[in-house]
């Protein structure tokens, strides 16, 4: 959930090993990773959340997403279905959007 809508939703499986919204990359970024605890900073997500008594026309999370298109800012991305249960709902997952490849720290869960 962000901003108060489903940003994905799938199996615990789909969120950890193919997450396809950059919130959901945001969130798995900044789990620690337990074998660099001393070493290792938080990553956080930069920015604040959406004001939910004037929610964004477009997608609640474009002010603090690096991928944000012009699209991003007028309409709110539909839930695309990624695969049998796995929604996300990014316009990144529509057909014409540039390729991403979800930029997930390796280490702590998935090795
Ligand atoms: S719809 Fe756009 S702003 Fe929202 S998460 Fe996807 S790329 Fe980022």
């Amino acid at each position: 959930m962000y901003g108060g809508l489903i940003a994905e939703t799938g199996s615990t499986r789909d969120i950890f090993y193919n997450p396809k919204h950059p919130y959901t990359w945001g969130l798995l970024n900044s789990v620690p990773n337990p074998k660099n605890l001393v070493k290792e900073r938080l990553k956080p997500i930069d920015g604040q959340p959406p004001d939910l008594l004037k929610p964004p026309a477009g997608c609640p999370f474009a002010p603090r997403c690096q991928y944000a298109m012009r699209i991003c800012m007028t309409q709110r991305p539909p839930l695309f279905e990624i695969g049998e249960g796995h929604k996300a709902a990014c316009w990144l997952n529509h057909k014409d959007a540039p390729k991403v490849e979800a930029p997930i720290r390796r280490g702590t869960y998935n090795e």
